[in-house]
């Protein structure tokens, strides 16, 4: 019903996460979450994890966290900036640097989270179609704007480009800001983290929900020039001080410090990914060279609709958008060898049918 105040209530269509299942049995295939769990490192981290330290405020700067990030890359510490969540630590991007009138761009299919927050903070965006093959042409980008966002390796459309393409798309921007959302680039060998030397334009976030396992806690990091850390930290400051909880600086840190285990479930991925794709090839099913830890497939003969209550009723979700050019493709996560092995079974019972 309308109310007489409603016209002043936030008019705002939220971002749809992937369906939580409630029966254990169900195969997850729709979040893009890690199908491992996290480094024994961090299991350790939590068990040793005093609570009687709770009273105490956390960590301020989650200082620990940003000195393994800062370790890992071999940047010093004021290059890190760290929150809950690459959704935090984007909407934090998007205050500090989005402030021009110009709109910002980004692609037409891409991560659904950057209109959410281009209409809650009332920043202009102008979308860049991507091509029939869902590539991102960078000289699209080489036009007047207030700041560029972009997934590398992009989603859901798994695509990423080269290192060399991201460079020229920063070296047309220098008036503004670029992100780089490397959400999925753990599992591309792409990240653009050393340019962050040579461009003081360019911010890279990156996530510990996908490729360290850390979904169900929220832990992310920016990295960039210091110049730009300190507008995020003084974005950040303003709105929650003490941003992240000291259960999540403890477990992050740990899964920061485990190089080896990382880099392992990694490549377990990856391997299963190439199979995976292979294998859906031959069975008709149209997708492109995934950069990322999820497909995005179609098929011919086979609505994408019909293949995902087909997969929900057989015990597998996963994700479909009914949105525009993508209404017949699936989103698929790349699980352990023995799921994919049920969804590659239940494909072929479909097909052959
Ligand atoms: C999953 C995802 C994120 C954010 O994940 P968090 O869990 O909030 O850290 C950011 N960008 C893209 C493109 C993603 O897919």
């Amino acid at each position: 019903m309308e109310k007489a105040f409603s016209k002043n209530l936030i008019n705002i269509e939220p971002y749809v996460a992937g369906e939580q299942p409630r029966s254990a049995d169900i195969i997850k295939l729709n979040a893009n979450e890690n199908p491992y769990p996290p480094s024994p490192e961090v299991h350790k981290a939590i068990a040793a994890f005093n609570a009687d330290g709770l009273r105490l405020y956390p960590p301020m700067d989650a200082a620990p966290l940003r000195q393994a990030a800062a370790d890992f890359y071999g940047l010093d510490r004021s290059c890190v900036f760290a929150g809950n969540g690459s959704d935090d630590v984007l909407a934090a991007a998007f205050r500090a640097f989005f402030n021009s009138d110009k709109p910002i761009l980004y692609p037409d299919i891409t991560y659904s989270f950057y209109p959410v927050w281009c209409e809650l903070l009332k920043i202009p965006f102008r979308t860049i179609p991507v091509d029939e093959g869902f590539n991102v042409n960078v000289e699209d980008y080489y036009t007047d704007n207030g700041g560029v966002v972009l997934p590398n390796p992009n989603a859901p459309t798994t695509i990423g480009l080269g290192l060399d393409r991201i460079e020229e798309l920063i070296k047309h921007n220098r008036e503004s800001v670029v992100i780089i959302d490397e959400a999925y680039a753990d599992f591309s060998g792409v990240s653009c983290v050393p340019l962050i030397k040579k461009y003081d334009n360019l911010v890279v976030t990156q996530t510990f929900s996908k490729s360290r396992a850390l979904a169900g806690m929220r832990v992310a990091i920016a990295l960039a020039d210091p110049y730009l850390i300190s507008y995020l930290d003084a974005v950040k400051d303003s709105y929650n001080s003490y941003p992240m909880d000291a259960v999540s600086i403890c477990a992050g840190t740990a899964a920061m410090q485990d190089r080896e285990y990382f880099e392992a479930t990694c490549g377990k991925i990856v391997a299963t990914r190439q199979r995976v794709t292979k294998r859906l090839r031959e069975l008709g099913f149209i997708l492109p060279d995934s950069s990322a830890n999820f497909l995005f497939a179609t098929h011919p003969d086979h609505t994408a609709r019909e293949i995902f209550s087909y997969l929900r009723e057989n015990g597998i979700y996963v994700r479909y958008f009914s949105k525009p050019r993508i209404d017949n493709h699936l989103r698929i996560t790349v699980g352990t060898d023995e799921q994919m092995d049920k969804l590659l079974e239940l494909l072929e019972k479909l097909i052959n049918k």
